[in-house]
């Protein structure tokens, strides 16, 4: 069982998430100033430190059920953009997925994301190709997919996930923003990585590292 995913994997993940974010808040900012509104590091920043105080003074948060839905109403409740609502679904339908299940196996977990995913999809409407986060996660669930199928364990798999997330962020670069607010610059917006699908990579990169 030395793949399971244990509760205390998964607020690794969420802890690490935040670190990766605050690390990288000026990058992602800089990034939406391109072809935004200059706030997605902001954005993010405040959210995963508002997860983070709140994941420290709840001991309620005893199943990952529990864990990723507060993760989720935290993000709903304290990020205004775009962002807070979709990673706030994205988590909360992950826990939807996970139930009451107190440790997943790699296959639940890559369940349990692709949940999070179509959450994503059913709130913001994004289709592969409109340069959103979507075009990271979505790839990095699919290698996950994948790797898992060919018989690989969880750590390989992740590491999958990490490369295909990366390379889908990178290939936002040249897209078209059909969503969001990038999308109000039409051809202008081409020629610029998505902000979001950035910080959806560092998703992917600390889920790797947390539970791979
Ligand atoms: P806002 O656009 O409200 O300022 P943020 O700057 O925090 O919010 O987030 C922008 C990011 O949100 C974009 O880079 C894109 O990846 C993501 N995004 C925007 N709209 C959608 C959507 N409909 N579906 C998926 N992702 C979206
Ligand atoms: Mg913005």
């Amino acid at each position: 069982m030395t793949d399971a995913v244990t509760l205390a994997g998964l607020r690794a993940w969420v802890q690490g998430f935040a670190a990766l974010v605050a690390e990288q808040k000026e990058k992602l900012t800089a990034l939406d100033a391109a072809i935004g509104d200059a706030d997605h590091g902001i954005n993010m920043d405040r959210g995963m430190t508002a997860v983070l105080a709140a994941l420290d003074s709840d001991d309620t948060l005893t199943s990952a059920a529990a864990l990723f839905k507060k993760v989720g109403m935290t993000l709903v409740s304290s990020v205004g953009g775009a962002s807070g609502p979709l990673y706030g679904t994205f988590f909360l339908r992950l826990g939807m997925a996970c139930g009451d299940l107190d440790s997943l196996g790699p296959e639940d977990l890559a369940k349990a994301l692709r949940a999070g995913l179509d959450g994503v999809v059913a709130r913001g409407k994004a289709e592969a190709g409109d340069k959103t986060m979507y075009d990271a996660i979505a790839p990095a669930i699919d290698a996950l997919d994948d790797a898992l199928d060919s018989g690989n364990g969880l750590r390989e798999g992740m590491a999958a996930a990490v490369t295909a997330a990366e390379s889908g962020r990178d290939a936002t670069t040249p897209m078209l923003a059909r969503k969001g607010r990038a999308s109000y610059l039409g051809e202008r917006s081409v020629g610029h990585q998505d902000p979001g699908a950035t910080s959806s990579a560092l998703l992917i990169r600390a889920a790797a590292t947390a539970l791979g």
